[in-house]
């Protein structure tokens, strides 16, 4: 992108319209603007004297006609100017609230005007990265350059915040299940975009409203506080962020965030690999070589999974099925080196980070099983036998306690 394209996109939508109906002089009194808005609060005697007399900002002593060729991309900003602004240059709070401030359909259209220049621009990053933009047009111009393109200002860091963003949401808009990335044979093209939250810009009466279903985050730019949603529902909750959504939001990344724990948790639990053997041989059983059914005292599970009758009846014909064959199986693999003791404390520690986390108890049988699925990388194929698996548990104590004791 030349520098041209980019000083018209904030000139059109983020000039004061007085300034912006004279050209002549508007134009270049808005890149001093500009500039002004990147130079840091003077930190040196020098720099103090130099803002005194409004020399702080290079521009401010050129005349009108020739920061109109700067603007106007017929002659780059001169180097020592550059290099003389990247000097005393700021954090970018100040251009980048100048941005964030502005009115929803301004940064609408500057977020569409960057993405036709292939700047993965998103909303809650926007005013970031026009900053960024505004600093690489700088280093270029120190280089007698004068185009930015992407690659000069998007961090590594950047990409990946995007893609663990992306990745939280399985790349599915998370309110109307859009895809939000649309793959062909040669490019994957991104309809998304990446919305805070907690809106930016509420007025006292809805900040209050909003701030009851959860307040706002210490750091709006927290990836707690992000979320990608396809085009449309972005720029809906955007123009109009209505309590209802924001509820559904903040429950969304709830969510997600109970789901990374929970994954996290499981990580640290190393299930023993043999465990394969005994799932695979539930499965491939055939009906004359099923073990006889166990009498067993049905009080037992009944106290344990009180409510939840349909797991509850999962729960006793996975047992009175399969326990004395499962259990067969186990001792079998004790010559292996196998030790149930181990495998035992390792269910039971996952039934305990998952009871933490306050899943519900068909929550947690299934996710276990998942979760033995996972860690002996077997298909969903055997899904059913691992919850039989997760029924010995239950049986056995290490799943669920009895409640109310
Ligand atoms: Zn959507």
């Amino acid at each position: 992108m030349e520098f041209s394209i980019f000083f018209d996109i904030m000139w059109t939508y983020l000039a004061n319209p007085e300034v912006n109906e004279n050209n002549t002089t508007g134009r270049p009194q808005f890149l001093r603007h500009l500039i002004d808005l990147l130079i840091r609060t003077p930190q040196t005697d020098l720099e103090d004297i130099k803002d005194e007399n409004g020399e702080l900002n290079p521009l401010n002593n050129i005349q009108d006609a020739t920061i109109n060729k700067y603007c106007s991309g017929t002659r780059p900003i001169p180097k020592k100017y550059a290099k003389g602004i990247l000097k005393i240059i700021s954090d970018g709070k100040k251009f980048t609230e100048e941005i964030d401030f502005a009115t929803p359909v301004a940064k609408e259209n500057i977020l569409k005007k960057l993405r036709v220049q292939q700047f993965d621009a998103t909303s809650s990053s926007l005013g970031e990265m026009c900053f960024e933009i505004m600093k690489a047009f700088l280093e270029k111009f120190k280089e007698g350059k004068t185009s930015v393109t992407q690659s000069d200002i998007g961090t590594d860091e950047e990409k990946i915040n995007c893609f663990s963003l992306l990745q939280e949401v399985d790349s599915i808009c998370p309110l109307c299940s859009q895809k939000l990335l649309n793959s062909s044979n040669t490019n994957t093209i991104a309809g998304y975009d990446i919305v805070n939250i907690f809106p930016n810009n509420l007025d006292m009466e809805d900040m209050s409203k909003f701030s009851k279903i959860k307040p706002a985050p210490e750091n709006k730019d927290n990836l707690e506080n992000k979320i990608p949603l396809c085009l449309n529902c972005a720029n809906t909750y955007l123009k109009c962020p209505v309590l209802d959504k924001y509820k559904r939001l903040v429950e969304i990344k709830d969510h997600i965030n109970k789901e990374n724990k929970i994954n996290v948790a499981l990580n640290q639990l190393v299930l023993e690999s043999q465990l394969t053997e005994v799932i695979k041989g539930l499965s491939e059983l055939t009906p004359n070589q099923k073990a006889s059914s166990l009498q067993y005292d049905a009080h037992k599970i009944e106290e344990k999974i009180g409510n939840d009758l349909i797991l509850r009846d999962s729960v006793i014909t996975y047992v009175t099925c399969y326990y004395n064959k499962i259990k067969e199986q186990f001792s079998n693999l004790t010559s292996k080196g196998f030790v149930f003791k181990d495998l035992a404390a390792t269910i039971s520690l996952a039934y305990i980070k998952l009871n933490r986390e306050g899943l519900s108890q068909s929550e947690i049988f299934n996710r276990i099983a998942k979760w033995i699925i996972k860690e002996e990388n077997l298909s969903e194929h055997y899904f059913e036998a691992a919850r039989a698996i997760v029924a010995y548990f239950v049986q056995d104590c290490e799943v669920f306690e009895v409640e109310n004791s």
